[in-house]
């Protein structure tokens, strides 16, 4: 049996005339940049969150830096985020020529250690980037009374997290703002780039609308240097119908972590950590292997289990942020992350025939391995 990593066509089967009358519809009234979709698929994401504002845009990354510079953040300023993320999330801060500042990652739950955000504000610091990590919200309260306290903006990255929830609320309603990304990929993922903010607050809302259009307000009219950054419609009509999904789709997800929770064999793995405030969306299912990741992910593929590693370079160690200046040991536990993680296959569609494939393989490869360790010389 094959279980590859994620499976779009097993999700496209179920929602394929759909999908297929929705793009119909957009091909025939030609509306293809800022159609009614669009907005419609605004409103529906912003009521799905909880907030009153949603502004579609062509990506996660450009979610996120067109909300730092909706902010007026730039040159001189600093960002606080995580050094264990997707680096779209420091590009973001690149992009806008602030500094990204990071901080290391809680050893239990991978998303910003709370504890260290403190000693890294500086009075350059504008702004701090949660970002919930494999579906699970960050511990936005501690990062908000932070916030609060030194005055930070509070941008959460939800580009893993659509429909994730923290005492009893979404992802997205947490922060002053928040950046969602559709890669396809991901819980909630377009059929091509896309992506999307949302906020309570809007006159940024409404920066964005132009940020994302040129930066006009009105047709021609330019008060501030925008962008081509937009949604398309054909996306946003595809998005309308997987978000009706999304919640049944994100439960599957748990069910299937809760098997993996329950049957992997826990003396050789670390199994995820779910916070108690939080409802994770398992983006991504994540164990760790302390010894021999390596011969467990080689001889899962010989078995046709497809695995990822997210993410095998942290963001301070990679070459294009040499000019940060930092270096290995700076931020441990996200360095030890990196050696140890293996993301197993997760994604709605996944077969109970497939669950046990994977279960009884891991469970397999590592009993083996563990026996053919050389066994320790007596003294
Ligand atoms: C996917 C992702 C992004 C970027 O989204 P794109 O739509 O690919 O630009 C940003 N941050 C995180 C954590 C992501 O996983």
């Amino acid at each position: 049996m094959n279980v590859p990593f994620v499976d779009l066509s097993a999700q496209y089967a179920q929602i394929e005339s759909d999908v297929e009358h929705a793009l119909k519809r957009v091909l025939q009234q030609t509306s293809f940049i800022l159609g009614e979709e669009v907005s419609l698929f605004e409103e529906e994401f912003a009521a799905y969150c909880g907030v009153d504002c949603a502004v579609g845009v062509d990506s996660g990354t450009s979610a996120l830096e067109l909300l730092l510079r909706a902010y007026g953040i730039g040159p001189g300023d600093e960002v606080i985020t995580v050094a264990n993320t997707f680096i779209a999330t420091t590009l973001a801060i690149s992009y806008v020529g602030a500094r990204p500042v990071l901080v290391d990652a809680d050893p239990q739950t991978y998303t910003i250690d709370v504890t260290a955000i403190e000693s890294a504000i500086t009075p350059r610091t504008c702004a701090v980037i949660p970002v919930h990590l494999y579906g699970q919200p960050a511990n936005m309260d501690a990062i908000t009374a932070i916030a609060e306290r030194h005055n930070l903006v509070v941008i959460e990255d939800a580009c893993q997290a659509h429909g994730a929830w923290y005492k009893g609320r979404r992802v997205g309603s947490l922060g002053h703002a928040a950046a969602f990304s559709f890669y396809p990929g991901k819980n909630l993922g377009a059929y091509g780039d896309g992506g999307l903010i949302v906020t309570n607050d809007s006159h940024i809302a409404n920066s964005i609308r132009a940020l994302r259009n040129y930066g006009s307000v009105q047709k021609y009219h330019h008060p501030v240097l925008g962008y081509n950054r937009r949604l398309d419609t054909l996306q946003a009509a595809v998005l309308r119908i997987k978000l009706r999904h999304l919640d049944t789709w994100n439960a599957a997800r748990r069910s299937h972590a809760e098997q993996y929770n329950a049957r992997l064999c826990k003396r050789e793995l670390s199994l995820p950590t779910i916070a108690e405030h939080a409802t994770s969306v398992y983006h991504l299912y994540v164990i760790r292997v302390p010894d021999m990741r390596g011969a467990l992910q080689s001889s899962l593929q010989t078995r046709g289990i497809a695995t990822g590693i997210h993410y095998p370079v942290p963001i301070h160690l990679q070459p294009a942020y040499e000019h940060l200046g930092y270096a290995a040991g700076d931020f441990p536990v996200t360095e030890f992350f990196a050696e140890q993680i293996l993301s197993l296959p997760m994604y709605a569609e996944l077969s109970p025939e497939q669950l046990d494939c994977v279960i009884t393989a891991v469970n397999c490869c590592l009993k083996e391995q563990v026996s053919e360790r050389p066994v320790a010389q007596a003294a």
